[in-house]
């Protein structure tokens, strides 16, 4: 027996979607990164014009957005971009467009409103009913699957996550400081978690996953065997 469902939750850059993409291509579920739909919101907002401070505005943004997120398909040119699915909004790929540092700096404020937050766990839910999934995000244990089969909450120190994001920012070709980095993510930290609507934390039954000391290799080794055991540890 395998564990069906899987919600994986933490902070920004702390190797949660890393580790989610793998696990998934392994058990051959479906992945969804559930930051892309605040992210798609974000990008619309910023898109249009809509001011972000606009509660109503991005509430009905939320709900009206025709947001799609499928398997990777490769790009126009046939050639590999490193993309792990493909996001459209409206029937634009934005699948890049949502990780520029606009949308960084935004996407956390966007998330308090409530009901934003309603709008995209309907969503996530009506994938998650499907099954066989592997569901990221801040508060999938937690709010929007809280009898998933196994959680986990990933963690890693706010300059090691830093450290991957600005390398990552750096290869896409991104002008930004280390010190920028670490400032988004540490804001973004004290508004997730501080936020009245599902605030990022562990789910009580969680398993803890600190991958700051990890390399991905061992990453991926480590989650095998949770998963591989998971019907040893008193689930069923
Ligand atoms: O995971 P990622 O960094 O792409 O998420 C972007 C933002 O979306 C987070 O900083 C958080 O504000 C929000 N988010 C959320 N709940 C989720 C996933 C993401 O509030 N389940």
């Amino acid at each position: 027996m395998r564990p069906a469902t899987i919600a994986i939750d933490g902070p920004a850059a702390s190797g949660k979607s890393t580790l989610g993409y793998y696990i998934a291509q392994y058990l051959n579920y479906l992945y969804l990164d559930t930051g892309v739909l605040y992210r798609a919101v974000t990008w619309a907002a910023l898109n249009q014009k809509v001011a972000i401070a606009d509660e109503a505005a991005i509430t009905t943004l939320a709900q009206e957005l025709d947001i799609t997120v499928s398997p990777k398909i490769q790009n126009h040119h046939h050639e590999e971009d490193g993309r792990q699915y493909t996001v459209t909004s409206d029937g634009q790929d934005i699948t890049w467009a949502i990780r520029t540092p606009e949308v960084d700096g935004n996407v956390s404020p966007v998330s308090v409103y409530p009901g934003v937050r309603e709008a995209l766990t309907r969503r996530m839910r009506e994938i998650a009913a499907q099954g066989k999934v592997v569901m990221v995000g801040r508060d999938i244990g937690t709010v929007v699957i809280p009898d998933a089969d196994l959680k986990l909450y990933v963690i890693a120190s706010a300059e090691e996550r830093a450290k991957r994001r600005y390398e990552e920012l750096l290869i896409r070709g991104k002008r930004t400081t280390y010190e920028a980095v670490l400032n988004n993510i540490r804001q973004r930290d004290k508004i997730d978690s501080g936020r009245e609507a599902a605030p990022l934390c562990a789910a009580e039954d969680a398993v803890e996953f600190d991958t700051t000391a990890y390399s991905k290799a061992e990453m991926f080794k480590a989650i095998i065997e949770i998963v591989e055991n998971w019907n040893t540890q008193g689930n069923n």
